[in-house]
């Protein structure tokens, strides 16, 4: 009976009543919103922390539509997804997963990291992926057929995994994708500033350093410095924090732990603040 559990995990859709705020880098959003019309799956790819959540959680308040989040991991399972048998007060009753709300619902499903999840978690989502849009509940023994409202969207962040984990190539042609990448200056100083409330002309070389720091060549990272980190940063110096105490803080410990690697870091960081 490993398919029972005693706990019910919870899957509350967020649904925001205001649009949270969304700089554009192109036409994304229009992109978005035909893919959601016309009912096309969408994978979105990008560097950790370079606003690929903050986007979908705008369109899906723009567009007026619950949004489901799952991040993805290897321990996941389709049931996960899907829903399971709980018991409750000794009863066994039945509980959608997100996706299957989703579907239910009529809104967005968004699977974070994608490729974190294990292949027959993939598989789970193929019927919904092509014009059958349905979701066949083998434990229930429903098929449900997906809403005009519902829409799946996934994401993962090419650079960092390995070449092992990938999309396999007929999970990936399911889906129109976009790729994303940090903003350019003006763009992340404006997301910079309004995040954290750092006036504009601070946040100007806090963003130069982490646009510097992001081009260090040398310097083994798996990960560079993303927007996010930039806006932690800028709320450290907004809260009184000295500069360069706030950008070791924000910018270098969250990224490495290697002192050689740390201090090249810090020496461009001397050159700023
Ligand atoms: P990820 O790509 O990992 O999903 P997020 O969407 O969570 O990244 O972005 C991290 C943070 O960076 C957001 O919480 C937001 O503060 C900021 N951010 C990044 N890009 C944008 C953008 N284009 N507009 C507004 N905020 C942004």
């Amino acid at each position: 009976m490993s398919h029972f559990q005693l706990q019910q995990a919870s899957h509350e859709p967020v649904v925001l009543q205001e649009v949270p705020f969304y700089k554009p880098a192109g036409n994304e959003c229009t992109l978005f919103e035909v893919a959601y019309r016309q009912q096309l799956p969408l994978l979105i790819k990008g560097p950790t922390g370079c606003g690929k959540t903050r986007f979908i959680a705008h369109m899906a308040a723009r567009l007026g539509r619950p949004l489901y989040t799952v991040s993805c991991h290897d321990d996941m399972t389709a049931a996960d997804l899907t829903g399971r048998y709980l018991l409750k007060g000794g009863e066994t009753v039945w509980v959608d997963g997100p996706l299957t709300q989703a579907v239910r619902t009529g809104g967005i499903c968004y699977l974070d990291e994608i490729v974190e999840a294990r292949k027959d978690v993939t598989v789970v989502l193929h019927p919904l992926t092509d014009d059958r849009r349905i979701l066949p509940l083998e434990r229930t023994g429903e098929i449900l057929k997906a809403p005009d409202g519902f829409m799946l969207v996934v994401s993962y962040n090419p650079g960092y995994q390995n070449i092992l984990k990938s999309l396999k190539p007929s999970t990936r042609q399911r889906f129109v994708s976009i790729s994303f990448d940090f903003a350019p200056l003006e763009a992340e100083v404006e997301i910079v500033s309004s995040e954290s409330g750092l006036p504009v002309a601070q946040c100007v070389p806090l963003v130069n350093l982490g646009k510097r720091l992001r081009a260090l060549k040398e310097v083994d990272l798996e990960e560079v410095v993303s927007t996010r980190l930039l806006v932690y940063c800028a709320i450290l110096i907004k809260n009184g924090l000295d500069p360069f105490q706030a950008a070791e803080t924000a910018l270098v410990e969250p990224l490495c732990d290697d002192l050689d690697v740390k201090e090249g870091l810090l020496e461009l960081i001397r050159a700023t603040y």
